[in-house]
């Protein structure tokens, strides 16, 4: 039970100038509890000291997710827990859970399905029974997180540390002005999620507390553990269970879809929320009715909405097409790739190198250092030579010589790795020779007509390198050398 709609009419009021649609469809943040002064500074513009800390608290919420949750621990002790009764408040626990992943968020924050209106009173009546305000609060905060995840408008951003995206965002005030602005347009054409809205308190108080306690009490006599267990404690837990989608779910996991933003895919955030942690997904594709897409993922939300379809009660079920979802997948794994790449050594890029002249070459070749030209890029061998998996004798032979042909089959097709190892020893281009020349000069603003990754990386595939023919060429005969 948060604090939202202690005076849900205001919100709900036409007439109120804040109310009124921006022609961007959003309408402004209207206070649901207490009309907010925007000419005055809300509390939070002023630091947390020890004078005002107590001023900063929302303590309404405080007494409703802290004090009696407290209370019912307390009370668990001296109340023995009846099977009956621990039965029955694991069914509730589940149900209530699914009015708030099923029908809170899937339905009406995401709209990822339709239901008819005896799911939808059954949703909004479950949903009611897990203490976690109106709909149409709980909707239009939800929205705003994924408009604005992860920064200052997101109304539990991951950003502010695990626990304020958990709980802090309810124990301390918020400030309306921040939090980001959605369109509530069709929630406040629903008639359920009105009328839940204006009896918030009274379903809420009902379907939390009353409803349980008389279920066991009637059923079985045992009042006091349908207060205690069926009541204070599952709520308590489905609370602390939803709130892990604002904070686990931002904070374990994978990140498969796109990992630009806080959201992440781990499968005990699953097992906790019902479903919801396959979070990375779900911030790619939210109108999706489906948090896990593989048949084998935890998904007890997704199961639930495909049995209500079977039996009449949803329909037009959203899935984004598996192109789409793959192409998120391949462009994910793609940045993963050019990440590890570039880490590694490709050699000096081509258009950095110095140009050298034949000549040059040559001169450098006989007195003493060790460069061999291959595919128009001068190398420097120097301290290669002794390492040569071939030997000694025929590299030092291509010393000061266009070894092109000889490196590309005319002595040995050299393998593609050997290829690789060559370009980290790249130290100059020579000039007029073959490709690499003509490409610079093609070139006057230097950019690389060359693949690059996201990095900006020369992507060099295998057989693509630079020193390598087009076709190997022949064996040369001993005479012909
Ligand atoms: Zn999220
Ligand atoms: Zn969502």
């Amino acid at each position: 039970m948060t604090s939202n709609a202690k005076e849900p009419k205001m919100a709900l009021d036409a007439k109120s100038p804040a109310a009124t649609p921006l022609n961007d469809g959003t309408t402004d943040y209207v206070p649901l509890r207490k009309k907010y002064n925007s000419k005055e500074p809300h509390i939070t513009e002023q630091p947390i000291t020890w004078a005002n800390w107590y001023k900063h608290i929302n303590w309404l919420n405080c007494f409703f997710i802290l004090f009696i949750p407290f209370l019912g621990c307390v009370g668990a002790y001296w109340t023995p827990l009846q099977l009956y009764t621990g039965i029955f408040t694991v069914v509730y626990y589940f149900n209530a859970a699914l009015g708030i992943t099923a029908g809170y968020h899937r339905f009406w924050a995401h709209r990822c399905y339709k239901a008819t209106l005896p799911l939808r009173i059954y949703l909004a009546a479950a949903g009611a029974g897990a203490g976690q305000g109106s709909i149409r609060w709980w909707s239009r905060g939800h929205r705003s997180h994924h408009r604005y995840t992860d920064t200052e408008k997101d109304p539990y951003s991951a950003q502010k540390g695990f626990w304020y995206s958990h709980i802090g965002w309810m124990v301390l005030k918020q400030n309306p002005k921040r939090i980001g602005r959605t369109d509530v347009t069709d929630l406040d054409a629903d008639a359920v999620v009105v009328w839940q809205h204006t009896n918030y308190i009274k379903s809420a108080l009902f379907m939390c507390l009353v409803f349980p306690t008389l279920v066991c009490g009637l059923g079985w006599g045992d009042w006091l553990g349908g207060f205690v267990y069926g009541g204070i404690l599952r709520v308590f837990f489905i609370q602390q269970a939803t709130f892990c989608v604002n904070s686990l779910a931002h904070w374990i996991g994978e990140q498969p879809f796109d990992d630009r933003n806080s959201p992440r895919d781990h499968v005990i955030t699953a097992f906790v929320t019902l479903g919801e942690g396959y979070h990375n997904f779900h911030h790619e594709f939210p109108s999706d009715y489906r948090n896990a897409i593989e048949w084998w993922q935890y998904d007890p939300t997704k199961w639930s909405i495909w049995v209500w379809k079977q039996l009449g009660l949803a329909y037009d079920l959203k899935q984004f097409r598996q192109n789409e979802i793959e192409k998120g997948r391949i462009q994910q794994l793609q940045k993963k790739l050019d990440q590890k790449r570039s880490t590694l050594d490709w050699g000096i890029p081509l258009d950095q190198l110095p140009v050298m002249d034949w000549d040059d070459f040559v001169t450098e070749a006989k007195n003493g250092r060790a460069l061999v030209t291959i595919g128009g890029v001068i190398h420097d061998i120097t301290s290669f030579i002794k390492e040569h998996p071939g030997g000694k004798a025929f590299i030092s032979s291509a010393v000061g010589k266009d070894a092109t042909a000889i490196f590309n089959g005319g002595v040995y097709n050299h393998s593609n790795a050997a290829h690789n190892l060559l370009s980290t020893m790249r130290v100059a281009v020579l000039r007029g020779g073959c490709e690499v020349e003509i490409w610079k000069r093609s070139l006057p603003d230097g950019k690389s007509p060359m693949l690059t990754d996201s990095t900006g990386q020369r992507i060099v595939r295998a057989g693509d390198q630079v020193t390598r023919t087009a076709q190997p060429v022949p064996m040369l005969s001993t005479e012909a050398r």
